[in-house]
């Protein structure tokens, strides 16, 4: 690991200010960003710890909606009283990362900034990565990319994001709640992560000098028909091949909106509005189920090693949506 300085925030202002230097990075977890550090893949001159921050309350929003702190730890939004009953959705997906030792370090924020788990991109020893070396190249689109994009790539980069908990917020319609030196701002979750295009080394719309305060979830429309479908290698510890957070808002037996959103296929979670308005006033069935699926699916393009994900990714959406459909049991 390369020296850096350490600090300790005591207000947002103060964190804001220490992490607005060239080369600061906020300290919450640190369940990412230390192993990237010890690896020399992440190398920041100073740390600025913001676990003394009061930003750990899961608080109700007036109208309805829940206000998530950003150094909320995973587990505890997972086992939140309202999350569970509310947005169950939510807390499968969590529940689904990672281990517990990790989800009790591991925070809201934190998980937001999640980096990609590409092996080229995590080992210095592959001198061609756009994202960590921009102008290098990419050794995954020719080398081993079993659990790389089939959508939303670019010639640059074809990561994933391996995050759980952004496909369920991305489901729900969260919104990113953030803190400048001067102001304060929201992003919807749509816009607040980045496909590669030509930079894939900048992965979100945060400024560099912006600390993320809170993520706010709307009024809970899904909690009886909703589900999280992981599908990965084993059943434990391991990250996604393909995710799917589904949720239905039904009404007298038809869907009157819905929220759904694919991970581990893109380097964001993937939202289609045309697949969540095919749904709109329809009853549920799994032929419908199915043309939502293709119509997610619309653009997809595999490598050598995960073309199967495109099939995978069309079955599970099915598998998703039909067990939203069918409800949660009391
Ligand atoms: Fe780097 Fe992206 Fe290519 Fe992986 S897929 S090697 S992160 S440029």
């Amino acid at each position: 690991m390369i020296p850096f300085d350490y600090q300790r925030a005591s207000s947002p202002e103060d964190a804001i200010h220490a992490g607005s230097a060239r080369g600061a990075k906020f300290l919450g977890g640190g369940t990412n960003l230390i192993d990237l550090m010890k690896d020399r893949v992440e190398n920041p001159t100073t740390l600025v710890d913001i676990n003394h921050l009061q930003l750990a309350q899961v608080t109700p929003v007036d109208g309805g909606g829940v206000m998530i702190g950003a150094l909320v730890r995973n587990s505890d939004l997972a086992n939140n009283a309202t999350i569970r009953k509310d947005y169950p959705l939510l807390s499968e997906a969590l529940l689904s990362g990672a281990s517990p030792q990790l989800r009790n370090m591991a925070t809201t924020g934190g998980n937001l900034l999640q980096r990609t788990r590409c092996y080229y991109f995590m080992d210095t020893g592959f001198p061609a990565c756009n994202k960590r070396k921009p102008g290098s190249g990419c050794a995954a689109i020719e080398g081993y990319n079993r659990i790389h994009a089939i959508l939303g790539q670019s010639k640059e980069c074809i990561a994933t994001n391996p995050s759980d908990m952004n496909v369920a917020m991305a489901a729900l319609g969260a919104t990113v709640h953030v803190q400048g030196p001067k102001s304060k701002r929201t992003i919807a979750f749509s816009d607040f992560h980045r496909l590669p295009g030509t930079t894939p080394q900048i992965e979100t719309n945060l400024k560099a000098d912006e600390l993320i305060t809170a993520v706010e979830l709307p009024p809970a429309k899904f909690a009886p028909n909703s589900s999280y479908l992981k599908v990965r290698d084993r059943q434990s510890y391991a990250f996604a091949l393909v995710s799917i957070a589904a949720g239905l808002e039904m009404s007298s037996g038809t869907i009157k909106s819905s929220g759904l959103a694919l991970g581990g296929v893109a380097l964001k979670p993937w939202r289609s509005p045309q697949a969540e308005q095919m749904m709109v006033g329809a009853s549920p069935s799994p032929e419908l189920f199915k043309k939502v699926a293709e119509q997610m699916l619309t653009g997809a393009h595999g490598y050598e090693y995960n073309n199967f994900k495109i099939a995978l990714a069309k079955q599970n959406i099915v598998r998703a949506l039909n067990t939203a459909a069918q409800g949660r049991r009391a």
